[in-house]
């Protein structure tokens, strides 16, 4: 259901999801005065010590969206593997974004890449393997590759490097023969991402540009202003807006790229929702990435994407907590005037689980960074 009517505080929000991008949202809606219900099965959901309403039901649990379509003003999700039939039934009753058809090309590598090709925008070489005939095709210009699941995967997680056909259709079977695809290993100069906000009605804000740096499969630095070229940082910017339109997408949307050897910009993947590479804009920017989630459900204009810092955000894993579970030196991250922390009230710490990230702010991107690693540190 579409709505030009902007929905202003203290209206129900309702989310689908409570980790800790609800979270986040959570204390963005709370602070502008809005009220939220959180739809999450865990009874510790991080989000739930921030909302108004906990409904602890599974995302497709009849009653329990019948409960946020009769109480919410407009819904959102933080969680992209929601059942995107559950969105599409809220939407008969309520403003919902991203929809549900959004969703769906979201969580689906597949249809993810086919419409960023639709949209004209560039992706990896890459073969849909919907069924194992589809093993057939000659695999050589995909080779060496990555055969990813084209569903759930997430933090490296679904994957595995083939350098061979024999070696991809050993994974293919490995994988349980499910739907995949397999895409051609490119030389990455490095990875970044731009983040968009798009409201109903259509206006667009998108926000700086981030550098990211992985270990092991999972995010751990993002830096911004991203160390590339301003031109090609605006392309990732265009991208991402050209990506926007084109999916006619509602709400924020991550668009996360490969930077070539060569200086193209290939999109890799999308996210439906705020991103874990956008949690910068909560300390440096004018709005954070959870307002304009909240600002964009409610029919409102985005608000302004100024970078006031350049800054760097490092991601908490469990790994940093100590065995026994006991926290973390904060002492010295705490005493410092431009390092902020922000953790999710996770009860259990456990290797490659996202506890909490901080960032640091400095006069430039190349200090932030020296800055925050000299930090982490301090916390073994
Ligand atoms: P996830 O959903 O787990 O984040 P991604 O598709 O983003 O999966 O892959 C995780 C990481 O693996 C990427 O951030 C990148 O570092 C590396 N990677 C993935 N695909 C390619 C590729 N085609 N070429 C080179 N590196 C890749
Ligand atoms: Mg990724």
């Amino acid at each position: 259901m579409a709505s030009h009517t902007p929905i202003l505080p203290p209206a129900m929000l309702g989310i689908l999801g409570g980790g800790q991008l609800g979270r986040m949202f959570t204390v963005a809606a709370k602070t502008m005065g809005y009220r939220v219900t959180v739809l999450d099965p865990d009874g510790n959901a991080p989000a739930a010590e921030f909302a108004d309403v906990h409904l602890r039901a599974a995302y497709n649990d009849h009653a329990a969206l019948k409960e946020l379509a009769e109480t919410c003003a407009a819904i959102t999700t933080e969680f992209e593997n929601v059942n995107a039939d559950s969105m599409r039934w809220l939407a008969q009753h309520v403003p919902v974004s991203p929809s549900g058809d959004c969703l769906a090309i979201a969580q689906d590598r597949i249809q993810e890449k086919a419409w960023i090709r639709k949209a004209g925008l560039a992706t990896a070489p890459y073969l849909a393997l919907e069924t194992v005939e589809d093993l057939n095709h000659d695999l050589a210009p995909y080779l060496p590759g990555i055969l990813k699941t084209a569903r759930l995967g997430y933090d490296g997680k679904g994957q595995v490097r083939v350098a061979t056909a024999v070696e991809a259709r050993a994974a293919y079977a490995d994988l349980g023969g499910q739907p995949c695809v397999l895409e051609k290993m490119l030389p990455l100069a490095c990875e970044v991402s731009a983040i968009v906000t798009r409201s109903n009605p259509h206006e667009v804000a998108v926000f700086p540009v981030a550098e990211n740096r992985h270990a092991k499969g999972i995010l751990d630095v993002s830096i911004v202003p991203a160390q590339v070229d301003a031109a090609l940082a605006a392309q990732a910017q265009q991208m991402a807006r050209q990506l926007a339109e084109a999916l006619d997408y509602i709400g924020v949307l991550a668009v996360e790229f490969f930077v070539l050897d060569g200086g193209e910009l290939v999109i890799n993947e999308i996210a439906p929702r705020p991103h874990n590479s956008g949690h910068y804009t909560i300390d440096a920017c004018v709005t954070s990435q959870y307002e304009q989630q909240v600002r964009a459900m409610c029919g409102l204009h985005p608000g302004r994407t100024d970078l006031l810092s350049p800054v760097v955000m490092v991601n908490l894993l469990g790994d940093v907590w100590q065995d026994d579970g006991g926290e973390p030196n904060w002492a010295v991250l705490m005493q410092a005037p431009n390092a902020h922390l922000h953790l999710y009230g996770k009860r259990e710490a456990r290797p490659g689980r996202k506890m909490g990230h901080y960032c640091v702010l400095a006069d430039t991107a190349a200090a932030a960074l020296e800055q925050a690693e000299a930090l982490k540190d301090t916390l073994g």
